[in-house]
């Protein structure tokens, strides 16, 4: 059966549906449970055990259980036990925090699911779109990504770019009638929506024929589906770095047993210690400690409203340097109320806020009724004749609640002040066609039909644009050809209204001569005749200034792009302290004549561009990156998509936005709100330091391990670790504290900082200097410690071993609290983060418990300490953390106040 073939009637017999209802609950139900959800089947995924044994499969880790297989061949039993132990613990640690990281990017990908406007029992609903099934009646429209194939029942200037299935990029367009003909390409099927297409332009409703894996993209599915999970720069950069780090790794491993047996160790020994050494240095947990900081930030920021969809952008959104965003919702809270009404030199005030009925319009001072006033009554009924929006009276609500735009809004608003509803006005008139507004055109039109049969157009939109298209004016009532001084006012009348930072709309009309017939906006859209204005305001967003002004500290260049009127957009951007007294304020039209070095040129200084169109976007962006700078745009609509794409960090709009713009972007802003974006940009740079200080905190570490041996060697002195010591060192230190610092809080700086390089490498603004010389003295510590222990009890290898043992991790457990701060460890308060004291207080406890639990104490190679051991590790281990520390505090108060945080030391 071909679906394009039917009839309507024949489409809802076959799917058990109508379209005037939808499916009931029971029906959708039963179909839900017959053929599941609407979802292409996952790829394969890595049963976990496999993941679980894929964590011993690292070489130096099966050498080190070959070793440790031969230790227990030649009599070694507990060693071997204990090492295997170690080895298995660190390989659930490692799987656990596998899944949880797998886990979390789940999660991620769940939360920006789309939805799907469908019908069903009688009511319109947004759904998930997993939840469609046959026979579902659902409505798409422009800017949406078409969730199941359906079937059309009615289309309205509908095209839809279907090139994922056709690779056609011409968008289609669509139709409602039956097709005849057999086996017609996908391309051909012109009353038909395919699962994954996309809608550019106009709407329809249509019955759903396909869900799932029984969609036309189902039966690709196979050829589409590639495990795709992006890597950070940081991420990538560590993979590299990770090879680095073997190698010194291993060769140091090679020089410390060549040592050894040149010493005269006894090679065996050497060769196991070498390999533990090497397993502890290799920091293999590193990727998934990255990928948890990374995933768990970005929850943090979906707490903060904002939904990371790729997350590379976490590390890209530290280094922004100008974020452009849209005004109408994003800067303002896009809450419209007309407060003021033009007409042919006269001026109205109007009373009232938010979407109540009551206000009264006054002129001169005095109060005037819209049924008495010709002009008024037009200006008012024609914005509601021209408008898709609806006012919804809620139980137990004193205002009415908005289905739609709040531009369309405000003007219904304005028209029930007058007592006028679109309800009353339809039984004037018909409704016949509409060209539904877009923002390059900046205008709507319907064309209206009275009972009489006269025909007109009424057009609404930007009154600048709008006055272009106008032949005639409403002037003292009558209408009369547009002459300049009819020009001149009303130019003045939007420059005032303006300059109040009220958003105007025009509306226009124009008589339709006989069988006249509007085939396009622009025929409808001409020879208008100009009614008047309506101005609205729409009051900045309160957070937002304060938020402008942290992005400003942190070295952020805020700029507006608006399809609003220019001074409308600079009085708000004034308001919002966006245009400082030199800054330029830029229009489109102007835009459009410059050439892209001009731009570039000139970008600097720019910080408003009113009247643009979405394709202006994208010059911006292109123009600013050229400049150097790291771009943050935001947009909602179809077109916005290129320019939300281009940008470093695209960010969609959640509420108002479309499916092609949030896929374009890498950020979705669930509350539309620019604050959000600071948030995000917070959160970003926070997430890229804890990864800084997770990095230097065990690579620190691992360079102290490596060290503690070599010196050893090099000063001839006996082995100070043993195997299992090193084992356990590597398991509990790298493990929980390393994670805590992962969640670690902002540093109080982090917002005061200038954005970070885009092209800095990992170890850049002193951080390779911290590992290495924190590295180098927690092993001179140790080492420090165990020589000390020995000239004191040379006969008491083990004493001395257990102090240099603990004087390593309690070195390592102090200088976990250096790697919080950048400056020194004095500028934190170390209770601060509580996961890392409890992180550090589990360490010490199990620290005691090798120690201190007479069976461990064969395992482990340690006898109980005295004081007079613990004062000598104590104060050997806060060496490294305090000397260096105390060094800055020094090197900062001689520095004036303004010094650079990122000073090396
Ligand atoms: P932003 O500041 O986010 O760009 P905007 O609403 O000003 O938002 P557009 O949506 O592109 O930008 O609108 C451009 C212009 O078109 C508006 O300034 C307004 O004059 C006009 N306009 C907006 N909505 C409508 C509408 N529904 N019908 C007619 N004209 C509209």
């Amino acid at each position: 059966m071909n679906w394009y073939e039917l009839s309507h009637e024949e489409v809802e017999k076959q799917t058990n549906s109508n379209i005037n209802r939808g499916l009931t609950k029971e029906a959708y139900e039963k179909r839900l449970q017959q053929d599941g959800y609407n979802q292409l089947r996952e790829g394969k995924k890595t049963p976990a055990f496999l993941m679980f044994f894929s964590q011993f499969k690292d070489f130096m880790v099966l050498v080190l259980l070959a070793a440790t297989v031969l230790s227990a061949m030649l009599g070694e039993f507990l060693d071997a036990t204990a090492i295997i132990i170690i080895v298995i613990i660190n390989g659930v640690l490692g799987f656990i925090q596998e899944i949880k990281a797998e886990k979390s990017l789940a999660a991620l990908r769940e939360l920006s699911a789309p939805t799907a406007n469908i019908l069903r029992d009688g009511s319109w609903q947004s759904v998930s779109a997993k939840d469609i099934v046959v026979g579902d009646v659902i409505k798409v429209s422009s800017g949406d990504r078409v969730s199941a194939d359906l079937r059309f029942f009615s289309t309205k200037g509908l095209y839809i770019e279907e090139s994922a299935l056709t690779g056609e990029s011409v968008p289609v367009q669509k139709m409602s009638a039956a097709i005849n003909g057999k086996d017609l390409p996908l391309g051909d099927q012109e009353n038909m929506a395919f699962m994954g297409t996309m809608v550019t332009q106009g709407s329809g409703i249509g019955i759903v024929t396909g869900t799932g894996m029984n969609t036309e993209m189902g039966k690709i599915a196979h050829l589409i589906q590639s495990a795709e999970t992006l890597l950070t720069p940081l991420q990538l950069r560590l993979e590299q770095l990770g090879k680095i780090l073997i190698i010194i790794s291993l060769a140091l491993t090679v020089l410390v047993v060549g040592a050894g047996v040149y010493e005269g160790h006894d090679p065996y020994k050497m060769i196991l210690s070498g390999v533990s050494l090497a397993v502890a240095a290799i920091p293999e947990g590193l990727p998934a400690i990255v990928t948890i900081a990374l995933a768990l930030g970005v929850q943090k920021m979906i707490r903060r409203r904002a939904i990371v969809r790729k997350l590379p952008s976490v590390e890209t959104l530290g280094c922004t340097t100008v974020i452009c965003s849209d005004k109408t919702g994003t800067l303002t809270q896009n809450k419209m109320t007309v407060t003021h009404l033009w007409s042919g030199g006269n001026t109205w005030h109007v009373t009232g806020s938010g979407y109540k009925a009551e206000g009264e319009f006054i002129k001169d001072n005095k109060e005037v009724k819209a049924e008495n006033d010709q002009t008024l009554y037009q200006l008012l009924s024609y914005a509601v004749l021209c408008n898709n929006a609806e006012l919804i009276d809620e139980k137990g609500k004193d205002e009415y609640t908005l289905n739609g735009d709040p531009t369309e809004g405000a003007l219904l608003v304005s028209g029930l002040k007058a007592g006028i509803t679109k309800e009353s006005l339809l039984k004037e008139v018909d409704i016949i066609d509409e060209f539904p507004f877009d923002s390059t055109r900046k205008m709507m039109s319907v064309v209206v039909k009275t009972k009489t049969g006269e025909k007109f157009v009424v057009t609404k939109g930007a009154p600048d644009v709008l006055l272009n298209k106008c032949d005639f004016i409403l002037w003292d009532k009558q209408r009369q050809l547009i002459k300049n001084k009819h020009t001149e006012k009303v130019k003045e009348a939007i420059t005032t209204l303006g300059n109040q930072a009220l958003r105007t709309m025009a509306i226009a009309y124009k008589p339709i001569k006989g069988t006249q017939e509007l085939s396009n906006a622009g025929q409808a859209e001409s020879r208008l005749t100009f009614i008047g204005l309506q101005g609205m305001i729409d009051p900045p967003r309160p957070e937002v200034r304060e938020s402008i002004r942290d992005c400003q500290k942190a070295g952020i260049k805020t700029i507006m792009i608006t399809g609003d009127h220019a001074i409308t957009a600079s009085a708000i951007a004034r308001q919002l302290n966006i245009l400082p007294h030199n800054g330029e304020v830029v229009e489109g039209s102007a835009l459009s004549k410059m050439t892209e070095d001009e731009l570039v040129s000139k970008a600097e200084n720019i910080y408003v561009y009113a009247r643009v169109s979405p394709e202006h976007k994208l010059k911006i962006v292109k123009a600013l990156q050229k400049r150097g700078h790291v771009v943050a745009m935001t947009g909602d609509g179809v077109n916005d998509a290129p320019a939300i794409k281009s940008a470093n960090i695209g960010i969609a709009m959640g509420n108002t936005g479309t499916d092609v713009a949030k896929e374009a972007s890498s950020l979705v802003l669930s509350d539309d709100n620019f604050s959000t974006i600071r948030a995000a940009i917070e959160e970003g740079r926070n997430i890229y330091e804890n990864i800084r200080k997770f990095i230097r905190y065990l690579l620190a570490s691992n360079t102290g391990e490596i060290l503690v041996m070599l010196f050893a060697m090099m000063l001839s002195l006996p082995l100070p670790l043993l195997p299992i010591q090193i084992l356990w060192v590597n398991l509990v230190t790298d493990g929980l504290p390393a994670m805590a610092l992962g969640v670690d809080q902002a540093e109080d700086d982090v917002m005061t900082r200038k954005p970070r390089k885009s092209d800095e490498g990992v170890f850049s603004r002193g951080l390779g200097w911290k590992i290495i010389s924190r590295g180098f003295l927690i092993g001179l510590v140790t080492i420090g410690a165990f020589w000390i222990a020995l000239k004191q009890n040379p006969d008491q290898l083990v004493q001395a071993q257990t102090i240099a043992f603990s004087t390593l991790v309690m070195a390592q457990l102090i200088h976990v609290f250096d790697c919080r701060s950048e400056r020194s460890v004095l500028h934190r308060n170390p209770f601060e983060n509580i996961y890392l004291v409890l992180a550090v207080l589990s360490s010490i406890l199990l620290l005691l418990v090798v120690m201190y639990i007479p069976v461990l104490q064969p395992v482990f190679h340690t006898v109980p300490l005295t004081l007079r051991d613990w004062l000598l590790v104590i104060g050997m281990s806060a060496i490294p953390t305090f000397s260096l520390s105390g060094f800055q505090v020094f090197k900062d108060k001689k520095k004036s106040w303004g010094a650079s945080p990122y000073s090396k030391i």
